[in-house]
């Protein structure tokens, strides 16, 4: 009996793989067309200049000089003239907190509900794929939001990125994030607080090591890595060598990077992601402000402001700032792969930032979009489907009017964004908040569209209670 139920479900689900499957797919793939375009591929090749980006489904089928000659009368096909528009991979934000404010100056994460969070989460996400970052990896999320929205996403509930998530860091008790709940101390505790993670769902393992014993490091890296996970860690020197040494994949911020390590990690082939944008000094903030305002990125005021602010709220001391830019410099020149990634949210505006201080750290255009796209793939281990622009990938891109190997900041001038071979909607939903409506709202229970009711004379309930 148990057997013949088995077989029936085993045929169900076939048959249903082949209506619903590659079967159908195959047949009716749509075809678009990108021509009129150059290519920044991302392999370390040069920029390809009057090219042809075609994509079948959710693939980049071909890639070809010239404009496109396609056979007449061809159907189901969408040609889109990009008008010498620059063709990248869609770009990705290595260090992310879906849900996290910081600073937080309304308070909004006071008390604030998992549901509430979680919608913040979402909505950070989706702005991110607006601004062509087409995929994250989330290190260090509540309530393992990272993953349910990257199964949202994932299932087509949204459109969102592709989310790499590790749930909430693991730490010990008294450690960075000492804050949450439940410390793991000890080889036990830490293997179990790995495996928790994963049994939850994660693709990854963020730790604090700083304050972990040489025991607990090498207890988080052989269990992440027995379950087929990358271990990334928060942490600063003189941490940062022996974490190296104890095989991390990757090293976050590495507060006090020295050479020594850098060498260790050049040939050990650890990942890093300086998040240098949490690394400024205020000389640092300003000359990224004066810099952005010449080219005319400063006259929305709300933005300017409160990326400032985010920024004033992570200021460091100028020497630190100093070190810490030249110690980006020096990994990349060494050989170090680099990954981009932002800590402080949104990851839009935040990750952009970080493209830009990797430029004003001496980091060439061309690495700082290779960090930004192909060493993220790489480090995630997708290499073979995501990260480049190339024949046979999945067509995550983004495309900008101007050319960033020029000027950084032209990866601001997004024109459109592909995720799985569909075009992105970049308008920002009329009637709906910003993320920096939200940020600045004082009172999230009326909100941005609560302020329009009151202005309107809209009164929600009943009359005043009678005294
Ligand atoms: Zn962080």
């Amino acid at each position: 009996m148990r057997q013949r139920q088995f077989a029936l479900v085993v045929l169900t689900t076939v048959s249903l793989f082949i209506l619903s499957g590659n079967g159908r797919t195959q047949v009716n793939q749509p075809k678009t067309v990108l021509t009129n375009c150059n290519v920044i591929d991302c392999t370390g090749a040069k920029l390809m200049k009057d090219m042809t980006v075609v994509i079948v489904g959710n693939t980049i089928a071909e890639i070809k000089k010239g404009r496109y000659k396609g056979p007449a009368n061809e159907k189901n096909v969408t040609i889109i003239d990009l008008e010498n528009g620059y063709v990248l991979p869609g770009l990705w934000n290595m260090h992310t907190h879906l849900s996290a404010l910081l600073p937080d100056p309304n308070n909004i994460q006071v008390n604030e509900s998992v549901t509430s969070a979680a919608i913040r989460a979402g909505l950070n996400a989706m702005d991110g794929l607006r601004h062509g970052f087409t995929a994250l990896r989330s290190v260090g999320e509540r309530d393992y939001l990272d993953v349910a929205w990257r199964d949202a996403f994932d299932q087509g509930f949204f459109m969102g990125p592709r989310i790499f998530a590790s749930g909430e860091s693991v730490s010990p008790t008294a450690g960075h994030r000492g804050d949450i709940e439940h410390g793991a101390d000890g080889v036990a505790e830490i293997r179990k607080a790995v495996r928790t993670r994963i049994q939850k769902g994660v693709d990854l393992i963020k730790i604090m090591s700083v304050e972990m014993l040489q025991d607990e490091l090498e207890a988080a890296i052989e269990t992440a890595h027995s379950l087929g996970r990358h271990v990334t860690s928060h942490t600063r020197e003189p941490d940062i060598y022996r974490a190296v040494q104890a095989g991390v994949d990757c090293i976050e911020h590495g507060y006090g990077l020295t050479d020594k390590t850098i060498k260790l990690m050049a040939e050990k082939g650890t990942f890093y992601d300086p998040t240098i944008i949490c690394n400024l000094s205020e000389e640092y903030i300003q000359e990224r402000e004066n810099r952005l305002k010449k080219m005319g990125y400063a006259e929305d005021k709300e933005i300017s402001y409160y990326r400032t602010l985010i920024n004033y709220a992570d200021e460091r001391s100028p020497e630190h700032a100093l070190h810490q830019r030249q110690a980006l410099k020096k990994a990349v020149d060494a050989g170090v792969k680099v990954v981009l990634g932002s800590d402080s949210m949104p990851i839009g505006e935040i990750g952009i930032l970080e493209m830009e201080q990797f430029v004003l750290s001496g980091v060439s255009e061309m690495q700082t979009l290779i960090a930004a796209t192909r060493n993220c793939a790489d480090l995630l281990g997708v290499l073979d489907k995501l990260g480049t622009v190339e024949e046979g990938k999945l067509a995550d891109l983004l495309v900008v009017m101007d050319n960033p190997l020029e000027n950084i900041s032209n990866i601001r001038k997004v024109k459109m964004v592909f995720k799985d071979g569909v075009s992105v909607d970049l308008n920002h939903p009329r009637g709906t908040a910003t993320f920096w409506d939200y940020y600045g709202a004082t009172n999230l229970r009326k909100g941005y569209l609560g302020e329009a009711e009151n202005a309107a004379g809209f009164r929600r309930g009943k009359a005043e209670p009678p005294n």
